[in-house]
């Protein structure tokens, strides 16, 4: 473990990323660190991408001396962290006058290295997706397109996504990738800026446009209506498409009729939850590739541990393994029970969700920093989603009004009791008020896959 310094910068994130999940908070890590990579690592500069100009901007204020110690660890006790926005450079030396303002994205989205077909395990769940990749990776706009993968969080889709992308450029494709929300940040760009000619432009001189989390621009109609173009344009001259998607096209209340049909045109694949063999292999595939040697019946107790996705599968090895590190012990099963003690709890009585793990899984879904639920704007979504917390938080904690109001940036009860009521009166008539609690509560009340 100690030829650290010829690892590549994503594998020893990953470990800092264990080690850093040990120290902060749940929901601190679920908004500033998941989403982080990292991209290289030269003369004790360390370079982290972050998926926005929020993110470096808190990043660099809050945990600029907690990352470089955890990195100093593994490293070396001069590193330096730099964090890095989709490739520009975000280094507070040079750049503290930028406004905390998340800046327009360019599309062209980094794929990440250690996302690609040899380190994707193959298993039940997710075989039928893997192989129509594949497909289509190599014999681009001539199988199946669009094609059409969705399925639960941290399952995969991502991976199999960047998988595509980088076999295609490897072919000399010119490939887009980019998530529907950049493709919406980037489109509404355009509009203020008045050059929607030069955004249709590059989207249209593409060989293959991946789409990560089609689901964002459900009910966004004018962003609707640029896709839908984009993607007649690329379709029409037999450029390969992929989407990715939390559900299938017919069950997204908010999107267009037409674009419903253009993605169910193609092939539309589902992945699964990984059952217990897949979950051990790719355990396995992961320490391997983390060069950590582990033994078996930890990896054993880990997949049985941890049933939900493989993103929560991968952070308890990492917890394992940085909670070894930290107690200076090898992984023994005694030392894993311990690390996983608090992430094991599957299931959530009534009261016993904390109020954090619900505000999180509000503010995932909207995509927004846990923070602004707590904060002072009033903006659609940060509203709706703040109220959505706070009626969730009602149904699901034994809190009173006036102790959500506080969670929820010290506002007082009747506030409370007007979003609850404005809440249930709109459910029956909203469907995608209806989607937005499914998918929460299905990341509240993770069901249990395939037990074991
Ligand atoms: P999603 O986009 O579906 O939320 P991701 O593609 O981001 O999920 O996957 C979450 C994590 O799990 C990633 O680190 C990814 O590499 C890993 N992962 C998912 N499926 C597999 C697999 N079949 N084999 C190996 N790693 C996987
Ligand atoms: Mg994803």
């Amino acid at each position: 473990m100690n030829s650290t310094r010829t690892r590549i910068p994503q594998e020893i994130w990953e470990t800092a990323l264990g080690e850093l999940q040990v120290q902060v908070s749940k929901p601190n890590y679920r908004t500033w660190l998941k989403k982080t990579v990292g991209l290289s690592y030269r003369d004790n500069e360390f370079v982290i991408g972050v998926p926005n100009t929020f993110a470096a901007e808190y990043l660099e204020k809050n945990q600029r001396s907690l990352i470089e110690k955890a990195l100093s660890g593994l490293i070396s006790p001069d590193v330096r962290v730099v964090f890095q926005v989709n490739g520009k450079s975000h280094n507070h030396k040079t750049d503290t006058t930028s406004p905390v303002m998340p800046q327009p994205d360019p599309v062209y989205t980094k794929l990440n290295p250690n996302y690609v077909f040899d380190l994707f395990v193959e298993g039940e769940g997710n075989r039928m997706a893997r192989a129509a990749a594949l497909s289509v990776a190599r014999n681009p706009g001539r199988t199946y397109n669009p094609l059409f993968i969705y399925g639960g969080a941290g399952l995969g889709k991502t991976h199999l996504l960047h998988a595509i992308g980088q076999e295609a450029a490897a072919n000399r494709i010119n490939v887009i990738c980019t998530s529907a929300e950049q493709f919406t940040n980037e489109f509404v760009t355009a509009l203020r800026e008045k050059n929607t000619e030069d955004f249709r432009n590059k989207y249209r001189s593409i060989g293959m446009l991946l789409i990560d989390d089609i689901q964002f621009i459900s009910g966004k109609e004018q962003t609707e209506e640029s896709f839908f173009h984009t993607f007649n344009e690329l379709h029409n001259t037999n450029r390969q498409i992929v989407i990715t998607s939390d559900c299938p096209p017919r069950s997204m209340p908010l999107l267009e009729e037409r674009l419903r049909s253009r993605f169910e045109w193609g092939l539309i694949v589902d992945i699964q939850p990984p059952d217990y063999a897949t979950r051990l292999a790719i355990l396995e595939s992961k320490a391997k590739q983390k060069g950590v040697s582990i033994g078996k019946d930890v990896l054993e107790l880990i997949a049985h541990e941890s049933q939900t996705s493989i993103r929560a599968l991968e952070g308890s090895l990492n917890r394992v393994v940085a909670f070894a590190r930290l107690l200076r012990a090898s992984p023994t099963t005694d030392v894993a029970a311990k690390a996983l003690e608090d992430v094991g709890s599957k299931e959530y009585p009534v009261g016993e969700i904390s109020p954090d793990v619900i505000i999180e899984a509000v503010a995932d879904s909207f995509q927004l920093p846990r923070e602004e639920l707590s904060g002072r704007k009033r903006d659609k979504d940060t509203a709706l989603a703040r109220r959505l917390a706070m009626y969730l938080l009602r149904q699901e904690t034994n809190f009173s009004l006036a102790q959500i109001g506080r969670e929820l940036g010290k506002r007082d009860a009747a506030a409370v009791t007007a979003a609850c009521k404005q809440i249930a009166s709109n459910i029956n008539s909203n469907p995608y008020l209806r989607r937005k609690i499914r998918e929460i509560k299905r990341q509240l009340l993770p069901k249990v896959a395939v037990k074991t």
